[in-house]
């Protein structure tokens, strides 16, 4: 399909990255080139349009993709942070990392009540960081209405976390 084919076409693959024995998967060449981002945005847009009344992204990659679709289909967007990044008042959601722990906050004021919420990123990955943020719209009033991901990491079973949520990953690796 036209989404798989563009982000395979503009991936860069960096072995060993952010630790040793990790094949990050890096978007940068995509968003690099105009035509390519613009068609990405497009596709996303007509696949979402009239479902949705927010696009949340999540930090960082996730806050490229989610401003120019929201734009895209007129409706807002929502920010979830890593945690100590947002001022207050915010909620937040601990979960766990393969070593340590990580926390995605909101501002439960940025949502609107009862509003259908995208939650877009780059990548899923074990799917704690997506798991964390369905939690932090729901606390906030809305309703998820699916999360969007480029890619996901299917050795890591993020979807499994997931199981009751649409999840939409256009390349699997
Ligand atoms: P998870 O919480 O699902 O384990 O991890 C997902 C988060 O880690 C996402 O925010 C994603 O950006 C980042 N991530 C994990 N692996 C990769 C990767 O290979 N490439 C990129 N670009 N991001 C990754």
């Amino acid at each position: 399909d036209q989404l798989a084919e563009l982000i395979t076409t503009h991936l860069r693959e960096i072995p060993d990255f952010p630790e040793k024995g990790i094949l990050f998967r890096d978007i940068t060449p995509l968003l690099a080139d105009g035509e390519a981002f613009g068609q990405l945005i497009d596709l996303l847009a007509a696949r979402y349009r009239g479902k949705v009344d927010a696009i949340a992204g999540l930090e960082s990659r996730g806050f490229v993709l989610a401003a120019p679709l929201a734009i895209k289909l007129g409706v807002g967007m929502l920010t979830i942070r890593k945690g100590g990044k947002l001022p207050g008042p915010v909620i937040g959601v601990d979960y766990d990392l393969e070593y340590g722990s990580a926390r995605m906050e909101i501002r439960p004021d940025s949502v609107r009540e009862n509003d259908r919420v995208l939650i877009i990123d780059d990548v899923l990955a074990t799917g704690g960081t997506a798991k964390a943020a369905i939690e932090l719209v729901e606390r906030s009033g809305a309703s998820v209405t699916a999360v969007c991901v480029l890619m996901e990491l299917l050795a890591l079973k993020g979807r499994d976390q997931l199981s009751a949520y649409e999840v939409d990953a256009f390349v699997s690796f």
